[in-house]
């Protein structure tokens, strides 16, 4: 039941704060991001990232009773993309919840570089890794802060630049007050579609060595998609990707493929392999292929 309760006590907590007026936005998205039990072990050290290369061990989570994750082992090459597909609910989203360490596993290890994610600073971990998630919550502050907020010390033209990157640059710049235009709740209400625009301009300006794309474009209509797609495919070259897809079409590159089942690994290989095999991947490619002429047809 604690469970239960623990969102809306910080959210309270949260709401609290913000009216006493004592937190700076940064410290109020420290506050969201990390639930409460996850901390720094006592001699925890900072994250060093050499070559960016991932391993999850056996990974298994339980958000509460029920098994999530049920032994995931998966080894992502240093540079290399891997792309984690499967039906809604498989536990793709959790998955990279645990490698930006929102949850600590519960069974298992994953390793950056050979260190053990659990061992090293929180704040290490978070400046290595840049992730777009599923849906981007913004600050009550302007858009360019919210952008900024990507890397410490951004010059406005490294603004500008990563706005032009995630094909946002049009859109701010015929906001009455540009980049000075406040959004979030109290400010303009964007769409999840700009707001996906702004947390992919957010990392790239962060420029990690570590990426995570949850759904990164899942909101976007299929022109902006395929405009930005070839931005995060450069963004993907020679860093560690790990991609959650729902379109396979923004895939096929990756190097390796892994379908996620019930919190297992079902099938895993590249593309043209697991067409080859004809299970669960084939059968998802071969539907979205078929709605794909359905609705070319249509137009
Ligand atoms: P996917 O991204 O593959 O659609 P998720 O990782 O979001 O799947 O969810 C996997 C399972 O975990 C689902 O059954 C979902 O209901 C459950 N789940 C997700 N988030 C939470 C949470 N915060 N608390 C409890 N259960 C959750
Ligand atoms: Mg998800």
């Amino acid at each position: 039941l604690s469970q239960l309760f623990r969102p809306l006590d910080l959210l309270g907590m949260v709401y609290r704060t913000v009216r006493q007026g004592v937190i700076d936005m940064g410290a109020m998205f420290d506050l969201i991001d990390t639930p409460a039990d996850v901390t720094d072990v006592p001699d925890a050290k900072p994250l060093t990232i050499a070559k960016g290369h991932v391993r999850l061990e056996d990974v298994r989570f339980a958000y509460d009773e029920r098994e999530i994750l049920k032994g995931i082992t998966l080894d992502v090459a240093p540079g290399s993309t891997v792309a984690v597909v499967g039906p809604s609910g498989a536990g793709k989203s959790t998955l990279a919840r645990l490698l930006f360490r929102f949850y600590d596993v519960t069974g298992g290890r994953i390793t950056m570089d050979g260190q053990d994610i659990a061992q090293v600073t929180q704040q290490s971990l978070r400046s290595a890794i840049g992730i777009v998630p599923q849906d981007t919550v913004l600050f009550n502050d302007t858009i360019g802060y919210n952008i900024a907020y990507g890397k410490a010390g951004a010059t406005k033209e490294d603004i500008h630049a990563a706005a032009r990157g995630a094909a946002i640059a049009d859109f701010i710049e015929r906001l009455p007050d540009g980049y000075d235009t406040r959004v979030g709740e109290r400010g303009l209400k964007l769409s999840g579609g700009e707001k996906q625009r702004v947390a992919i301009a957010r990392t790239l300006l962060k420029d990690p060595p570590i990426l995570i794309l949850d759904e990164a474009t899942s909101a976007l209509d299929s022109r902006t998609e395929a405009e930005i797609q070839a931005t995060l495919e450069r963004i993907e070259r020679g860093r560690t990707t790990i991609v959650i897809a729902h379109r396979l079409s923004t895939i096929v590159h990756a190097d390796q493929i892994v379908v996620l089942d019930s919190g297992r690994i079902a099938e895993r290989g590249t593309h043209a392999e697991l067409l080859r095999r004809r299970g669960l991947y084939a059968e998802m490619w071969t539907r979205q292929q078929a709605e794909r002429e359905e609705k070319m047809a249509a137009q």
